[in-house]
């Protein structure tokens, strides 16, 4: 679309534009030009399918009718309206407080700040690195050092944090979660960001003192205690 009329409706570069005619609506991203004449806005054709997205079909907007005699289709032009589009908010759950969780809040947050955004991890503990545990065994990091994020950075993701409460059923025809405290959250869009749990071989005979698997803070806690019990020396225990 032409740069004037970007700005008097307050489109910029790589917005979402809905265009709509008397036929039917696309949506696409704007692209800005001066090489476009004002009051005119050009869509390229045939790629909806390949797109695989109904609403990159320029042919919702134009006519459908044939020439009756040549069958010949009609001009591929048409009235159109262009408005930068406003999604409708929506309510997300995000289970799992992980690497994958983190990821996905920073992302979304890059491309809208208005959906509230609930977050459950059932762990006492959000948002560190596991894969660190080990050096937390072995007093090599603190467990601030294994923290991916610190409490000012959190608050400008603007997330409503449930720790220490798991999601024990999910309604996905009434779109809902429910915690462990028997609370309802309704959902628009559910993220399972769960993770994974340690996988034991059913001879591992677990019960045994000094077995242990580690995938998360309290389990690195409860080995740390086991190896200060031992009151070996720190190079014997690593
Ligand atoms: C010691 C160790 C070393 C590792 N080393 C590597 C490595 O080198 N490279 C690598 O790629 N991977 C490694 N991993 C695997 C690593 O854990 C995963 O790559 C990574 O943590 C996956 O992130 P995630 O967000 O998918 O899951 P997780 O980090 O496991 O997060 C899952 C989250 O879901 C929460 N949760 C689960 N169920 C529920 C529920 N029902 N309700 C609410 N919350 C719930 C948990 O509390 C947690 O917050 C290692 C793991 C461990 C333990």
């Amino acid at each position: 679309m032409n740069s004037v009329d970007a700005y008097i409706d307050k489109v910029k570069e790589g917005d979402v534009v809905e265009i709509k005619s008397k036929n039917g609506v696309v949506r696409v991203r704007a692209k800005i030009s001066k090489n476009i004449r004002e009051g005119v806005v050009f869509l390229p054709m045939h790629w909806g399918k390949q797109l695989q997205n109904d609403l990159n079909r320029a042919n919702n907007l134009t006519f459908t009718r044939l020439d009756p005699q040549s069958k010949e289709p009609d001009f591929k032009y048409t009235t159109v309206s262009v408005k930068k589009y406003k999604k409708p908010q929506e309510k997300i759950v995000v289970i799992g407080a992980g690497a994958a969780a983190f990821r996905f809040i920073q992302n979304y947050r890059e491309h809208n700040e208005q959906d509230p955004i609930h977050v459950f991890s059932k762990e006492p503990y959000p948002f560190y690195n596991r894969v660190l545990l080990p050096e937390y065994v072995t007093e090599e990091l603190t467990w601030e050092q294994l923290q991916k994020i610190k409490e000012q950075e959190l608050k400008k993701l603007k997330i409503n944090l449930h720790i220490g409460l798991s999601i024990d059923k999910i309604d996905p025809i009434k779109q809902l979660v429910l915690d462990s405290e028997g609370n309802e959250y309704p959902f628009d869009k559910l993220i399972m960001a769960t993770g994974s749990r340690a996988f034991v071989p059913k001879d591992a005979q677990l019960d045994l003192p000094g077995r242990f698997t580690m995938r998360n803070k309290t389990d690195a806690d409860r080995f740390k205690e086991y190896l200060n019990s031992t009151n070996l020396a720190p190079e014997t225990n690593t």
